[in-house]
C-alpha cells in the first residue's frame, strides 16, 4: 500500500512549529510535557470541534489513529493509561498523533494504517514528520541541548531510544 504525502516539511521546519505550539500555550519552558492534558484541554481550543475518543484493546488494532480534517483522534486504552502512569512511549504515541492533527489536513485515510512509499521523500511522509513533531514536543531539542540521555529520558518522560534521538538534533 502506498503512504500519502503531506506537504514538505523540514525537521527545522517542525522544530520551530512545536516551539511556537508550546509557547503559545505557555509551556515553551516545561521539561515534562503533559502531554495527556494538552490533548484533552487544550488541543479544543485550538480546535472546537475536536473529538478524543479512548477505545477499547479489542476493537482497535493500531495504539493511536487520527482524522486530520475532522479532528478526531483515537487512543487505545491501554495507550491512554500507560500514558496516564507516565510511559515514555505511550506518551510520544499521543505526541505522534498530536503532530497529526496539528500538521496534516487529509484524512481521506486515517493515518498510521499506511504502509511506507519508498518514493516518497522523507519531509513529505507524513509519519516521518508527525514523529519529528512529537519528539520535540516532549523532548524539545532547544531545552536538552547538553543534557544526557538519562536525564532527557527522565525529565522529558520519554523512552531512551526518543532521547537518544532528539539529543542528536540539538
Ligand atoms: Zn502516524
Amino acid at each position: 500500500m502506498n503512504g500519502i504525502k503531506a506537504s514538505p516539511a523540514s525537521r527545522k521546519d517542525i522544530q520551530i512549529y512545536a516551539r511556537y505550539v508550546k509557547k503559545k500555550v505557555g509551556l515553551e519552558n516545561v521539561l515534562y510535557f503533559p502531554i495527556l492534558q494538552f490533548v484533552e484541554n487544550v488541543v479544543p481550543l485550538f480546535y472546537p470541534k475536536f473529538q478524543f475518543e479512548v477505545v477499547p484493546i479489542s476493537e482497535m488494532k493500531e495504539h493511536g489513529l487520527t482524522y486530520p480534517s475532522s479532528k478526531i483522534m483515537k487512543i487505545r486504552e491501554d495507550v491512554y493509561y500507560g500514558a496516564v502512569k507516565g510511559d515514555g512511549r505511550d506518551r510520544y504515541t499521543i505526541a505522534h498523533e498530536t503532530g497529526h492533527l496539528f500538521l496534516h489536513d487529509n484524512d481521506s485515510i486515517a493515518l498510521c494504517r499506511l504502509g511506507n512509499s519508498n518514493d516518497m521523500m522523507l519531509y513529505e511522509n507524513p509519519e516521518w514528520q508527525a514523529d519529528v513533531f512529537g519528539g520535540e514536543m516532549l523532548a524539545s531539542t532547544y531545552l536538552i541541548r547538553g543534557m544526557c540521555i538519562a536525564d532527557v529520558h527522565n525529565k522529558c518522560g520519554v523512552s531512551w531510544a526518543a532521547a537518544r534521538t532528539q539529543l542528536k538534533y540539538t
